[in-house]
């Protein structure tokens, strides 16, 4: 699973790739060691006992954007001594303790608590191991979504804007019916820097970034020509998620599961459908495709997933986590 000796990386970069429900990490070794996001809330120790074996103490966790997948390991390592950067929209919420951080309300998906300590804006130069990396603010997936530049080496991190399959899903519910443009118009932006190695949040390095880009464009391009597909995109993405962190759901229990979700309402609305009927057809469709797969009256997600303890998912939803303030230095 891990490209750490990929030959087209340079010897300060140390990049891990992971299965669902983390996302991959990206080390960045030198005068001040730096992850790049920080995998799922129940392989948060793993992750950070990697990082430090790594590079020892990590001064800097940069997050790509707030899903889950991607912060989950920012409270230990915060903890531990690590100050975490992130797109200043997400750094004002999480600031606030606003209800919708995250999204992990909305999308059922625990986040230990956590402060930002600096809030990253477009075009922000960043020091991270021995080099300087450039913010490109990239909206689409989330409005705080990000990409991180290296010029000289032309190396090009992009959280979840595209991998070597896919591009990232929108929430147009959340984020507006212009979402899906926003993205396209972010992704065309990162196609402009033509990178050399490009770093998805999931995924394999891809072996040719335009290729990839071409392919993601594309399917970028459908998203905007065909919200429906769209909103059916995101929601068999966030069901997938739910059944991997949970190790499945009982079959009888996943449309009652379904019905309760804010983010199935939402689809719903914009689908027009009842929740009830998009619950039962999401399950259907997704058990034909084989994304998800009936086994010993369990409904399981088909890709390959890591285990996860169930204890590690009790964490409060950001409306219940502690005031920041008293923990920032101003
Ligand atoms: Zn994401």
């Amino acid at each position: 699973m891990s490209a750490a000796d990929d030959e087209r990386l340079p010897a300060w970069v140390t990049w891990r790739q992971r299965a669902f429900p983390d996302a991959n990490l990206l080390l960045l070794h030198g005068g001040r060691p730096a992850l790049v996001d920080s995998g799922f809330v129940g392989h948060a120790e793993e992750t950070a006992e990697w990082a430090q074996a790594h590079a020892g103490h990590i001064e800097l966790v940069v997050n790509t954007h707030w899903h889950s997948d991607h912060v989950g390991g920012n409270a230990l390592l915060q903890a531990g001594g690590s100050a975490i950067a992130a797109g200043a929209p997400e750094a004002a919420a999480v600031a606030r303790r606003d209800p919708g951080c995250c999204s992990a309300e909305h999308l059922d998906q625990p986040v230990a608590p956590y402060t930002v300590d600096e809030p990253l804006h477009d075009d922000r130069l960043l020091r991270l191991g021995d080099a300087d990396w450039t913010v490109v603010s990239t909206p689409g997936h989330t409005p705080g979504h990000l990409a991180l530049w290296q010029p000289e080496e032309r190396l090009l991190a992009v959280g979840d804007a595209l991998s070597d399959y896919d591009v990232g899903w929108v929430d147009l519910a959340l984020d507006g019916p212009d979402v899906a443009a926003t993205a396209l118009a972010s992704l065309q932006r990162l196609a402009d820097l033509a990178p050399r190695v490009l770093l998805p949040g999931h995924g394999p390095l891809p072996a040719d970034p335009g290729a990839a880009f071409a392919t993601a464009l594309r399917r970028a391009q459908r998203l905007v020509d065909d919200p429906d597909g769209a909103v059916w995109y995101g929601a068999r993405r966030i069901f997938a998620y739910a059944l991997m962190i949970r190790d499945g759901i009982p079959a009888t229990d996943a449309e009652p599961y379904l019905h309760a979700r804010s983010w199935l309402t939402d689809a719903a609305g914009l689908l027009r459908r009842t929740p009830e009927t998009l619950a039962a057809e999401l399950i259907d469709t997704m058990l034909r495709s084989g994304a998800i797969v009936l086994r010993a009256g369990r409904l399981h997600a088909a890709a390959e997933h890591t285990p996860v303890d169930a204890a590690t998912l009790r964490v409060p939803f950001p409306r219940a986590w502690p005031n920041s303030y008293s923990q920032q230095s101003e």
